[in-house]
């Protein structure tokens, strides 16, 4: 057990974590980070496809719902997310924040009232716009299908500063980290700065366990998988994500307090879908997201498309088959083009531990959620048909990036963890704004959310000393 008393400790050093970091640090707030995972820079970042997962995920790479029918990639390094993610950054619209605020009671959850919070959280960060001339292959021939099919699409907004097309850098490889710290992740921007601010990051330190009193925590874990370590703070930012802070608060018995943990967990389940050319299409070159679906009948329709592209071990296991049928679609790759149906999932699952602590997800895709997968792949087969696609492969596995709830804000304690002031409910010393306290699935890009939120959040824990 360390002596000193801590004024805030923060768990995870994901995007929630970060962002928090830097406003507390910057008050010359006493801050202690603990991340289960490595702390990797440019230099580092695996060059391998392989041990980007083994390396920077958690359970090796992948995770999977009680059925296996639907895998979870759940980061697991410092910088959480902000380092294997694509980047894309939105801010929610009307029809996602009015969903939250009929299931949460919590008015300011209005395009309006958010409205500075993102404006904080965007001052951050670079975002740019991906120019024109940084589209590939895979990128046209998603334009001239929806075109073809009367949709609209546009160019992608990215947290990036310089990617360098130019100079023929393909932009895929920074699924494992970006080796030139163009794209914005949290140890290039806030994690950058509460560091220089005083804050101690611990990396390589599993928390197990909370204990908590009405006059602080105290925080026990595992540090390099060997040593048994604790501290103590005055108050607790939880910011593991969404399926590590239900883990961890299940783990250290505080259901019987908060009996809505666990519940409400979104993902936005995702399917690929392959469209096979003469020619080659060459999808992983330069920029290898560079346009988005915004047709307002998407929105309406529940799904978006993602024009995006894989790593070739990952679209591996998206391709179905076994043997040589599959090696021989695989070497096919360069001419393969790419779209994903990303599903805003209506059917709410769970996270709980059994008997062991082990993680049990129960998450399944109701009606609603299949009808909308099935028009997304109806009409991305449109696309690839209309394009000249010689073969339209569907992939086999649904994949939840963007995992969400579990810990959700709302005014009742029956049915909601975390209080509109961002407090657990059963208790004012411990904090939560990450991806774990959204209330249903909004069907955008989560990440400029989260900073908004964990921006206004630390206003809040600043005012609380
Ligand atoms: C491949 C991929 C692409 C994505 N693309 C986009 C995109 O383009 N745009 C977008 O908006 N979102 C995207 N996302 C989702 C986005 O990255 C997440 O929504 C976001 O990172 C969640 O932020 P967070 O702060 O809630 O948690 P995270 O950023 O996941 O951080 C949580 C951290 O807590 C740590 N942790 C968990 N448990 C413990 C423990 N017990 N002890 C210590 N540390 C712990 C984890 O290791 C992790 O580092 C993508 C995600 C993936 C995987």
């Amino acid at each position: 057990m360390e002596n000193k008393i801590y004024d805030v400790i923060i768990v995870g050093a994901g995007v929630s974590g970060s962002f928090i970091a830097d406003q507390l640090t910057k008050e010359g707030m006493k801050c202690l980070m603990l991340e289960a995972g490595p702390f990797l820079d440019k230099d580092t970042y695996p060059t391998y496809e392989v041990l980007t997962s083994s390396k920077m995920y958690w359970s090796g790479g992948i995770e999977l719902n009680k059925n296996a029918s639907l895998a979870f990639l759940r980061p697991k390094v410092v910088g959480g997310g902000s380092i294997v993610n694509q980047a894309l950054l939105d801010r929610f619209d009307e029809e996602a924040f009015g969903d939250w605020r009929s299931k949460s009671s919590i008015d300011y959850l209005n395009t309006r009232d958010m409205a500075p919070w993102y404006d904080k959280a965007e001052a951050k960060i670079a975002i740019q716009t991906i120019p024109d001339s940084a589209r590939n292959r895979n990128a046209e021939i998603f334009l001239k299908g929806m075109e073809k099919n009367g949709f609209s699409a546009k160019a992608l907004t990215r947290a990036q500063s310089g990617c360098e097309y130019e100079k023929g850098n393909d932009c895929i490889e920074c699924l494992s980290g970006c080796r030139i710290d163009s794209k914005q992740s949290m140890p290039v921007t806030t994690l950058k700065s509460a560091l220089a601010q005083g804050l101690k990051l611990i990396p390589l330190f599993e928390v197990e366990n909370i204990k908590m009193n009405q006059d602080g925590v105290e925080i026990s874990g595992i540090r390099g998988k060997k040593d048994a370590q604790k501290f103590k703070a005055k108050k607790l930012v939880m910011a593991a994500g969404a399926i590590g802070n239900s883990l961890l608060f299940l783990r250290s018995g505080l259901d019987k307090a908060n009996p809505a943990i666990g519940e409400n967990f979104y993902t936005h389940p995702q399917f690929m879908s392959l469209g096979v050319y003469k020619d080659p299409v060459n999808s992983f070159k330069s920029a290898f997201q560079s346009v988005k679906s915004d047709d307002p009948k998407f929105r309406k329709w529940g799904f978006k498309l993602e024009n995006v592209f894989a790593p070739p071990a990952g679209l591996s296991m998206l391709v179905p088959g076994h043997g040589k049928a599959h090696a021989d679609d695989m070497r096919k790759i360069p001419h393969m083009a790419c779209i994903e149906v990303a599903v805003r999932d209506t059917n709410p699952g769970k996270i709980s531990i059994d008997s062991k602590g082990r993680t049990v997800i129960d998450k399944k895709l109701n009606s609603e959620d299949k009808k909308r997968r099935d028009k997304g792949i109806e009409i991305i087969n449109n696309i690839f048909s209309s394009t000249g696609a010689e073969k339209i492969i569907q992939g086999n596995t649904a994949i939840g990036l963007h995992l969400m709830g579990g810990c959700v804000l709302g005014t009742d304690g029956k049915n909601s963890v975390t209080n509109p002031e961002f407090n657990l409910h059963s208790n004012k010393n411990v904090y939560i704004a990450d991806s774990s306290v959204f209330p249903s699935a909004p069907g955008i890009n989560p990440s400029l959310t989260i900073m908004a939120l964990s921006t206004m959040a630390s206003k809040n824990i600043i005012s609380g000393f």
